[in-house]
Protein backbone atom coordinates (compact mmCIF):
# COMPACT_ATOMS: atom_id res chain seq x y z
CA UNK A 1 0.00 0.00 0.00
CA UNK A 2 1.08 3.76 -0.74
CA UNK A 3 0.32 6.53 1.28
CA UNK A 4 0.12 9.90 -0.98
CA UNK A 5 -0.04 13.35 0.85
CA UNK A 6 -1.23 16.24 -0.54
CA UNK A 7 -0.38 19.85 1.27
CA UNK A 8 -2.31 23.45 1.38
CA UNK A 9 0.36 24.31 -1.31
CA UNK A 10 -1.67 21.73 -3.60
CA UNK A 11 -5.05 22.89 -3.27
CA UNK A 12 -4.67 27.13 -3.44
CA UNK A 13 -6.66 27.32 -6.40
CA UNK A 14 -9.77 25.89 -7.49
CA UNK A 15 -7.92 24.58 -10.83
CA UNK A 16 -5.06 22.51 -8.54
CA UNK A 17 -8.07 19.99 -8.11
CA UNK A 18 -8.26 18.85 -11.10
CA UNK A 19 -4.31 18.09 -10.84
CA UNK A 20 -5.07 16.13 -7.64
CA UNK A 21 -7.21 14.07 -9.49
CA UNK A 22 -5.12 13.32 -12.40
CA UNK A 23 -2.50 12.24 -9.66
CA UNK A 24 -4.72 10.01 -7.81
CA UNK A 25 -5.75 8.33 -11.03
CA UNK A 26 -2.52 7.09 -12.12
CA UNK A 27 -1.74 4.86 -8.76
CA UNK A 28 -3.27 1.95 -7.81
CA UNK A 29 -5.66 0.74 -5.24
CA UNK A 30 -5.74 0.39 -2.33
CA UNK A 31 -4.06 3.91 -1.54
CA UNK A 32 -4.32 6.11 1.22
CA UNK A 33 -4.51 10.03 0.73
CA UNK A 34 -3.69 11.83 3.41
CA UNK A 35 -5.18 16.04 3.06
CA UNK A 36 -3.62 18.99 4.16
CA UNK A 37 -6.67 22.11 4.61
CA UNK A 38 -7.13 23.98 1.90
CA UNK A 39 -4.27 26.76 1.46
CA UNK A 40 -4.26 29.11 3.65
CA UNK A 41 -7.39 28.16 5.89
CA UNK A 42 -5.48 26.82 9.45
CA UNK A 43 -3.79 30.45 9.38
CA UNK A 44 -7.58 31.94 8.85
CA UNK A 45 -9.32 29.62 11.62
CA UNK A 46 -6.24 30.26 14.14
CA UNK A 47 -6.93 33.95 13.36
CA UNK A 48 -10.64 33.64 14.47
CA UNK A 49 -10.07 31.60 17.61
CA UNK A 50 -7.69 34.64 18.20
CA UNK A 51 -10.07 37.06 17.68
CA UNK A 52 -13.41 35.70 18.65
CA UNK A 53 -13.58 36.48 22.09
CA UNK A 54 -14.06 39.95 21.42
CA UNK A 55 -15.47 39.85 18.38
CA UNK A 56 -18.81 37.42 17.93
CA UNK A 57 -19.23 38.71 13.97
CA UNK A 58 -15.89 36.59 13.16
CA UNK A 59 -17.39 33.54 13.50
CA UNK A 60 -20.27 33.61 10.97
CA UNK A 61 -17.46 35.51 8.82
CA UNK A 62 -14.93 32.47 9.01
CA UNK A 63 -18.26 30.25 8.63
CA UNK A 64 -18.87 31.93 4.87
CA UNK A 65 -15.74 31.73 4.03
CA UNK A 66 -14.99 27.96 4.77
CA UNK A 67 -18.28 27.10 3.22
CA UNK A 68 -17.60 29.57 -0.19
CA UNK A 69 -13.61 28.06 -0.52
CA UNK A 70 -15.32 24.26 -0.37
CA UNK A 71 -18.58 25.03 -2.11
CA UNK A 72 -16.88 26.34 -5.12
CA UNK A 73 -14.62 23.53 -5.44
CA UNK A 74 -17.43 20.84 -5.34
CA UNK A 75 -19.69 23.12 -7.94
CA UNK A 76 -16.80 22.59 -10.58
CA UNK A 77 -18.03 19.04 -10.17
CA UNK A 78 -21.33 18.33 -8.81
CA UNK A 79 -23.72 18.98 -11.30
CA UNK A 80 -27.19 17.28 -10.25
CA UNK A 81 -29.50 20.02 -8.50
CA UNK A 82 -30.42 17.32 -5.62
CA UNK A 83 -26.83 16.21 -5.43
CA UNK A 84 -25.52 19.59 -4.91
CA UNK A 85 -28.16 20.48 -1.92
CA UNK A 86 -27.05 17.47 -0.18
CA UNK A 87 -23.67 17.82 -0.18
CA UNK A 88 -23.81 21.54 0.36
CA UNK A 89 -26.16 20.71 3.54
CA UNK A 90 -23.77 17.81 4.73
CA UNK A 91 -21.13 20.44 4.28
CA UNK A 92 -23.08 23.21 6.37
CA UNK A 93 -23.84 20.07 8.96
CA UNK A 94 -20.55 19.83 9.87
CA UNK A 95 -19.45 23.97 9.46
CA UNK A 96 -22.08 24.26 12.00
CA UNK A 97 -20.46 21.94 14.67
CA UNK A 98 -17.52 24.19 13.75
CA UNK A 99 -19.57 27.17 14.98
CA UNK A 100 -20.43 25.26 18.44
CA UNK A 101 -16.62 25.21 19.44
CA UNK A 102 -16.32 28.93 18.53
CA UNK A 103 -19.68 30.16 20.43
CA UNK A 104 -17.91 28.06 23.27
CA UNK A 105 -15.01 30.24 23.31
CA UNK A 106 -16.37 33.66 22.54
CA UNK A 107 -18.83 32.86 25.70
CA UNK A 108 -16.12 31.86 27.98
CA UNK A 109 -13.77 34.20 27.14
CA UNK A 110 -10.83 31.96 26.62
CA UNK A 111 -9.70 28.73 24.02
CA UNK A 112 -9.05 25.70 26.20
CA UNK A 113 -5.88 23.61 24.27
CA UNK A 114 -8.03 20.66 23.41
CA UNK A 115 -11.17 23.24 22.05
CA UNK A 116 -8.58 24.85 20.11
CA UNK A 117 -7.28 22.08 18.46
CA UNK A 118 -10.67 20.69 17.89
CA UNK A 119 -11.98 23.86 15.42
CA UNK A 120 -8.12 23.86 14.01
CA UNK A 121 -9.04 20.24 13.02
CA UNK A 122 -11.85 21.77 10.89
CA UNK A 123 -9.39 22.70 8.22
CA UNK A 124 -8.64 19.47 7.13
CA UNK A 125 -12.10 17.95 7.91
CA UNK A 126 -13.87 20.27 5.25
CA UNK A 127 -11.10 19.66 2.98
CA UNK A 128 -10.91 15.22 3.17
CA UNK A 129 -14.80 15.42 2.80
CA UNK A 130 -14.64 17.81 -0.24
CA UNK A 131 -11.94 15.52 -1.94
CA UNK A 132 -14.48 12.65 -0.81
CA UNK A 133 -17.34 13.63 -2.58
CA UNK A 134 -15.00 14.62 -6.08
CA UNK A 135 -13.97 11.48 -6.27
CA UNK A 136 -17.29 9.97 -5.18
CA UNK A 137 -18.80 11.58 -8.39
CA UNK A 138 -16.00 10.62 -10.97
CA UNK A 139 -16.94 6.98 -9.77
CA UNK A 140 -13.49 6.51 -8.32
CA UNK A 141 -14.29 4.68 -5.48
CA UNK A 142 -13.19 5.85 -2.13
CA UNK A 143 -14.37 6.60 1.68
CA UNK A 144 -13.18 9.20 3.85
CA UNK A 145 -11.31 8.12 7.08
CA UNK A 146 -10.89 9.89 9.70
CA UNK A 147 -8.29 9.90 12.86
CA UNK A 148 -10.97 8.69 15.13
CA UNK A 149 -12.54 6.04 13.18
CA UNK A 150 -9.00 4.27 12.12
CA UNK A 151 -7.85 5.10 15.72
CA UNK A 152 -4.45 6.82 15.52
CA UNK A 153 -3.74 7.81 18.62
CA UNK A 154 -1.24 10.67 20.44
CA UNK A 155 0.40 11.24 23.30
CA UNK A 156 -2.03 13.95 24.32
CA UNK A 157 0.46 16.83 24.59
CA UNK A 158 -2.27 19.36 22.87
CA UNK A 159 -1.10 21.83 19.57
CA UNK A 160 1.83 19.54 19.44
CA UNK A 161 1.62 15.63 19.76
CA UNK A 162 3.38 12.34 18.78
CA UNK A 163 1.44 9.37 17.30
CA UNK A 164 1.57 6.55 19.92
CA UNK A 165 2.45 3.81 17.68
CA UNK A 166 2.19 0.81 20.18
CA UNK A 167 -1.27 2.17 21.00
CA UNK A 168 -2.54 2.59 17.06
CA UNK A 169 -0.24 0.55 14.54
CA UNK A 170 -2.20 -2.91 14.74
CA UNK A 171 -5.66 -1.12 14.64
CA UNK A 172 -4.62 1.38 12.09
CA UNK A 173 -3.16 -1.46 10.13
CA UNK A 174 -6.58 -3.47 10.24
CA UNK A 175 -8.95 -0.66 9.60
CA UNK A 176 -7.57 0.00 5.78
CA UNK A 177 -8.30 -3.30 4.85
CA UNK A 178 -10.53 -2.96 1.24
CA UNK A 179 -9.02 -2.81 -2.11
CA UNK A 180 -10.59 1.39 -2.66
CA UNK A 181 -8.82 4.90 -1.61
CA UNK A 182 -9.38 6.40 1.92
CA UNK A 183 -9.21 9.84 2.24
CA UNK A 184 -7.80 11.05 5.54
CA UNK A 185 -7.68 14.60 7.06
CA UNK A 186 -4.23 15.46 8.25
CA UNK A 187 -3.01 16.55 10.92
CA UNK A 188 -4.82 15.61 14.03
CA UNK A 189 -5.00 12.18 15.86
CA UNK A 190 -6.83 11.28 19.10
CA UNK A 191 -5.68 11.63 22.64
CA UNK A 192 -5.82 9.28 25.17
CA UNK A 193 -8.70 11.28 26.98
CA UNK A 194 -10.39 11.24 23.41
CA UNK A 195 -9.73 14.36 22.22
CA UNK A 196 -9.32 15.87 18.62
CA UNK A 197 -5.07 16.39 18.81
CA UNK A 198 -2.99 17.97 16.42
CA UNK A 199 0.75 17.23 15.69
CA UNK A 200 1.99 20.54 15.05
CA UNK A 201 1.31 23.36 12.15
CA UNK A 202 2.75 21.41 9.09
CA UNK A 203 1.82 18.33 10.68
CA UNK A 204 -0.01 16.62 7.85
CA UNK A 205 3.21 15.11 6.53
CA UNK A 206 3.82 13.89 9.93
CA UNK A 207 0.12 12.38 9.77
CA UNK A 208 0.68 10.61 6.38
CA UNK A 209 4.42 9.42 7.67
CA UNK A 210 2.66 8.04 10.97
CA UNK A 211 0.06 6.26 9.02
CA UNK A 212 2.49 4.66 6.27
CA UNK A 213 4.35 3.02 9.75
CA UNK A 214 1.12 1.87 10.83
CA UNK A 215 0.13 -0.15 7.37
CA UNK A 216 3.96 -0.83 6.71
CA UNK A 217 3.67 1.06 3.70
CA UNK A 218 5.47 0.62 0.50
CA UNK A 219 6.40 4.17 -0.25
CA UNK A 220 4.95 7.70 0.86
CA UNK A 221 4.47 9.96 -1.89
CA UNK A 222 4.34 13.65 -0.78
CA UNK A 223 3.13 16.19 -3.31
CA UNK A 224 4.26 19.50 -3.26
CA UNK A 225 4.57 22.57 -5.03
CA UNK A 226 8.21 22.89 -4.96
CA UNK A 227 10.66 21.38 -6.92
CA UNK A 228 12.60 18.97 -4.07
CA UNK A 229 15.25 19.29 -2.46
CA UNK A 230 17.95 21.68 -3.62
CA UNK A 231 21.41 22.82 -3.26
CA UNK A 232 19.97 26.16 -2.01
CA UNK A 233 17.28 27.79 -2.10
CA UNK A 234 16.68 29.27 -5.43
CA UNK A 235 15.38 32.53 -4.21
CA UNK A 236 19.46 33.12 -3.20
CA UNK A 237 21.15 30.94 -5.65
CA UNK A 238 19.26 30.65 -8.96
CA UNK A 239 21.59 28.07 -10.20
CA UNK A 240 20.63 25.90 -7.33
CA UNK A 241 20.47 22.08 -8.31
CA UNK A 242 18.11 19.04 -7.12
CA UNK A 243 19.22 16.27 -4.74
CA UNK A 244 18.43 13.09 -6.12
CA UNK A 245 18.91 10.95 -3.29
CA UNK A 246 19.15 12.02 0.14
CA UNK A 247 19.15 10.21 4.03
CA UNK A 248 16.15 10.53 6.80
CA UNK A 249 18.90 12.32 8.48
CA UNK A 250 19.99 14.79 6.28
CA UNK A 251 16.17 15.78 5.26
CA UNK A 252 15.66 16.23 8.31
CA UNK A 253 18.31 18.44 9.86
CA UNK A 254 18.00 20.68 6.45
CA UNK A 255 13.92 20.87 7.30
CA UNK A 256 14.83 21.46 10.90
CA UNK A 257 17.49 24.25 9.90
CA UNK A 258 14.81 26.22 7.67
CA UNK A 259 14.39 23.96 4.42
CA UNK A 260 10.24 24.78 4.86
CA UNK A 261 9.43 21.53 2.48
CA UNK A 262 8.73 18.84 5.00
CA UNK A 263 8.08 18.63 8.54
CA UNK A 264 10.78 18.18 10.43
CA UNK A 265 9.48 15.02 12.22
CA UNK A 266 7.77 13.38 9.17
CA UNK A 267 11.21 11.55 8.69
CA UNK A 268 11.09 9.97 12.21
CA UNK A 269 8.34 7.37 11.93
CA UNK A 270 9.74 5.97 8.45
CA UNK A 271 12.94 5.43 9.52
CA UNK A 272 12.44 1.82 11.22
CA UNK A 273 11.05 0.10 8.47
CA UNK A 274 13.10 1.95 5.57
CA UNK A 275 9.64 3.12 4.08
CA UNK A 276 10.92 5.65 1.28
CA UNK A 277 9.81 9.27 1.24
CA UNK A 278 9.53 10.38 -2.53
CA UNK A 279 8.88 13.79 -3.39
CA UNK A 280 6.99 15.22 -6.23
CA UNK A 281 5.99 18.70 -7.82
CA UNK A 282 2.84 18.82 -8.68
CA UNK A 283 3.51 21.35 -11.00
CA UNK A 284 5.53 19.20 -13.16
CA UNK A 285 4.85 16.68 -16.20
CA UNK A 286 2.02 14.69 -14.89
CA UNK A 287 2.07 12.35 -17.91
CA UNK A 288 5.68 11.22 -17.28
CA UNK A 289 5.60 10.83 -13.30
CA UNK A 290 8.98 10.63 -11.52
CA UNK A 291 9.63 12.28 -8.01
CA UNK A 292 12.42 15.00 -7.82
CA UNK A 293 14.16 13.59 -4.35
CA UNK A 294 14.11 10.37 -2.70
CA UNK A 295 14.85 10.05 1.07
CA UNK A 296 15.51 6.95 2.20
CA UNK A 297 17.99 5.23 4.98
CA UNK A 298 20.67 4.93 2.36
CA UNK A 299 23.39 7.58 2.84
CA UNK A 300 24.70 8.66 -0.36
CA UNK A 301 28.32 10.10 -0.27
CA UNK A 302 28.49 12.68 -2.95
CA UNK A 303 32.12 13.99 -4.31
CA UNK A 304 30.56 17.58 -2.92
CA UNK A 305 30.00 15.97 0.00
CA UNK A 306 28.15 18.78 1.45
CA UNK A 307 23.99 18.66 -0.48
CA UNK A 308 22.41 21.74 0.49
CA UNK A 309 22.98 24.95 2.46
CA UNK A 310 19.80 26.16 4.55
CA UNK A 311 19.24 28.77 6.87
CA UNK A 312 16.53 30.11 8.99
CA UNK A 313 16.30 33.22 10.42
CA UNK A 314 13.63 32.00 13.15
CA UNK A 315 16.70 32.23 15.53
CA UNK A 316 17.65 34.30 18.31
CA UNK A 317 20.39 33.86 21.15
CA UNK A 318 19.72 34.22 24.85
CA UNK A 319 23.37 34.34 25.94
CA UNK A 320 24.10 33.86 29.93
CA UNK A 321 27.50 34.77 31.21
CA UNK A 322 29.40 34.63 34.45
CA UNK A 323 32.21 33.85 35.30
CA UNK A 324 32.27 30.44 36.37
CA UNK A 325 29.31 29.09 34.05
CA UNK A 326 31.50 26.26 32.52
CA UNK A 327 32.72 24.62 36.03
CA UNK A 328 29.53 24.92 38.28
CA UNK A 329 26.99 22.27 38.15
CA UNK A 330 23.41 22.28 38.16
CA UNK A 331 22.91 25.81 35.86
CA UNK A 332 22.40 24.87 32.90
CA UNK A 333 20.01 22.12 34.48
CA UNK A 334 17.84 24.58 36.28
CA UNK A 335 18.18 27.41 33.06
CA UNK A 336 16.76 24.30 31.06
CA UNK A 337 14.05 23.14 33.61
CA UNK A 338 12.51 26.56 33.89
CA UNK A 339 12.50 26.89 30.23
CA UNK A 340 10.40 23.46 30.37
CA UNK A 341 7.98 24.96 32.15
CA UNK A 342 7.86 27.43 30.36
CA UNK A 343 6.81 25.52 27.40
CA UNK A 344 9.94 27.52 25.89
CA UNK A 345 11.80 25.15 23.12
CA UNK A 346 15.38 25.15 23.09
CA UNK A 347 16.53 24.68 19.72
CA UNK A 348 20.20 24.21 20.72
CA UNK A 349 23.18 24.88 23.36
CA UNK A 350 26.53 26.22 23.98
CA UNK A 351 28.62 26.90 26.46
CA UNK A 352 32.58 28.20 27.41
CA UNK A 353 33.73 28.69 30.33
CA UNK A 354 31.98 32.11 30.82
CA UNK A 355 28.66 32.08 28.51
CA UNK A 356 25.97 29.89 27.91
CA UNK A 357 24.28 30.15 24.20
CA UNK A 358 20.60 29.53 24.16
CA UNK A 359 19.05 28.94 20.32
CA UNK A 360 15.46 29.87 20.50
CA UNK A 361 13.00 30.79 17.97
CA UNK A 362 12.19 34.34 17.86
CA UNK A 363 9.25 34.16 19.43
CA UNK A 364 10.24 32.93 22.42
CA UNK A 365 13.28 35.50 22.52
CA UNK A 366 11.70 37.82 25.13
CA UNK A 367 9.59 35.87 27.03
CA UNK A 368 13.26 33.48 28.03
CA UNK A 369 14.80 36.97 28.36
CA UNK A 370 12.34 37.90 31.20
CA UNK A 371 12.37 34.10 32.65
CA UNK A 372 15.94 34.45 33.22
CA UNK A 373 15.96 37.53 34.58
CA UNK A 374 13.06 36.63 37.34
CA UNK A 375 14.86 33.47 37.83
CA UNK A 376 17.97 35.26 38.85
CA UNK A 377 19.92 31.88 38.23
CA UNK A 378 22.78 31.42 40.67
CA UNK A 379 26.42 32.32 39.15
CA UNK A 380 24.58 33.95 36.34
CA UNK A 381 25.61 37.69 36.24
CA UNK A 382 24.48 39.38 32.77
CA UNK A 383 22.04 38.16 30.75
CA UNK A 384 21.86 39.29 26.63
CA UNK A 385 20.30 38.88 23.81
CA UNK A 386 21.12 38.37 20.52
CA UNK A 387 18.78 39.49 17.69
CA UNK A 388 18.41 39.97 13.67
CA UNK A 389 21.01 36.80 13.00
CA UNK A 390 20.64 34.17 10.52
CA UNK A 391 21.43 30.23 10.93
CA UNK A 392 23.46 28.88 8.02
CA UNK A 393 23.85 25.41 7.85
CA UNK A 394 25.29 23.16 5.58
CA UNK A 395 24.46 19.66 5.15
CA UNK A 396 25.87 16.26 3.86
CA UNK A 397 26.59 12.61 4.40
CA UNK A 398 30.24 12.75 5.60
CA UNK A 399 30.64 16.03 6.65
CA UNK A 400 32.21 15.06 10.40
CA UNK A 401 34.59 13.11 8.90
CA UNK A 402 36.22 14.31 5.62
CA UNK A 403 39.08 16.61 6.12
CA UNK A 404 38.51 20.44 4.79
CA UNK A 405 34.52 21.08 5.03
CA UNK A 406 34.94 23.83 8.03
CA UNK A 407 37.93 25.42 6.90
CA UNK A 408 36.46 25.81 3.28
CA UNK A 409 32.90 27.22 5.06
CA UNK A 410 35.11 29.90 6.43
CA UNK A 411 36.85 30.31 3.18
CA UNK A 412 33.48 30.79 2.40
CA UNK A 413 32.46 33.11 4.59
CA UNK A 414 35.78 35.32 5.11
CA UNK A 415 35.78 35.85 1.22
CA UNK A 416 32.78 38.17 1.70
CA UNK A 417 34.27 39.51 5.27
CA UNK A 418 31.53 38.18 7.01
CA UNK A 419 32.04 36.76 10.75
CA UNK A 420 30.73 33.87 11.71
CA UNK A 421 28.93 34.96 15.53
CA UNK A 422 28.58 31.23 16.76
CA UNK A 423 29.75 28.09 14.73
CA UNK A 424 28.40 24.34 15.32
CA UNK A 425 30.46 21.68 14.20
CA UNK A 426 30.76 18.12 14.78
CA UNK A 427 27.88 17.96 16.90
CA UNK A 428 25.19 16.04 14.18
CA UNK A 429 27.05 13.54 12.07
CA UNK A 430 25.41 15.56 8.66
CA UNK A 431 24.95 18.51 10.07
CA UNK A 432 27.36 22.09 10.76
CA UNK A 433 25.99 25.41 10.85
CA UNK A 434 27.24 29.09 11.63
CA UNK A 435 25.40 31.96 12.88
CA UNK A 436 25.77 35.52 10.82
CA UNK A 437 24.05 38.74 10.86
CA UNK A 438 20.91 38.57 9.26
CA UNK A 439 21.63 40.86 6.03
CA UNK A 440 24.97 39.35 5.83
CA UNK A 441 22.88 36.14 4.89
CA UNK A 442 22.40 36.19 1.39
CA UNK A 443 25.52 36.79 0.45
CA UNK A 444 27.09 34.31 3.47
CA UNK A 445 24.54 31.84 1.02
CA UNK A 446 25.88 32.81 -2.22
CA UNK A 447 29.70 32.20 -1.71
CA UNK A 448 29.23 28.84 0.91
CA UNK A 449 27.29 27.77 -2.36
CA UNK A 450 30.01 29.04 -4.83
CA UNK A 451 32.82 27.32 -2.48
CA UNK A 452 31.17 23.86 -2.19
CA UNK A 453 29.69 23.48 -5.30
CA UNK A 454 31.33 25.30 -8.34
CA UNK A 455 33.72 23.02 -10.66
CA UNK A 456 36.52 24.81 -10.02
CA UNK A 457 36.46 23.96 -6.17
CA UNK A 458 35.94 20.67 -6.32
N1 LIG B 1 -3.21 22.69 7.83
C1 LIG B 1 -2.20 22.52 8.84
C2 LIG B 1 -1.29 23.73 8.88
O1 LIG B 1 -1.43 24.63 8.08
C3 LIG B 1 -1.45 21.25 8.68
C4 LIG B 1 -0.71 21.09 7.38
O2 LIG B 1 -0.89 21.85 6.44
O3 LIG B 1 0.10 20.19 7.30
O4 LIG B 1 -0.46 23.81 9.72
MG1 LIG C 1 1.03 22.43 5.00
Amino acid sequence: MKIVKFGGSNLKKREDISKLVKVIKSYEKPLIIVISALYGMTDTILSTIEQVNHNYEIIDELKHKLLKAHKDILSDYLFEAEQIQLTFKELENRVELMKRFLLGIHYIGEAPDFVKDHVLSYGERLSAFTLFKILNQLQISCKEATPEEMGLLTDGEFSNASVDFEQSSDQVASFFNEQLIYIVPGFYGISPSGKINLFGRGGSDYSAAAIAKCVKAQSLDLWKDVKGFLSADPKIVPNAWNIKKMSYQEAAELSYFGAEIIHPRAFEPLKADNIPLNLFNIDGDLDDIKPLTVISSKSVKTNYIVKSCSYTNDIGILQLKGPGVGVKPGILADVTNAMKMEGINIKSVLTSQTIISILLSSADLYQAYQLMHRLNVHGINEVALKEDISLIAIVGEGLNDTPGIAAKLFTAISRKKINAKVVSMGVSDVASYIIVDAQQRNDAIKSIHEEFFNEKHR
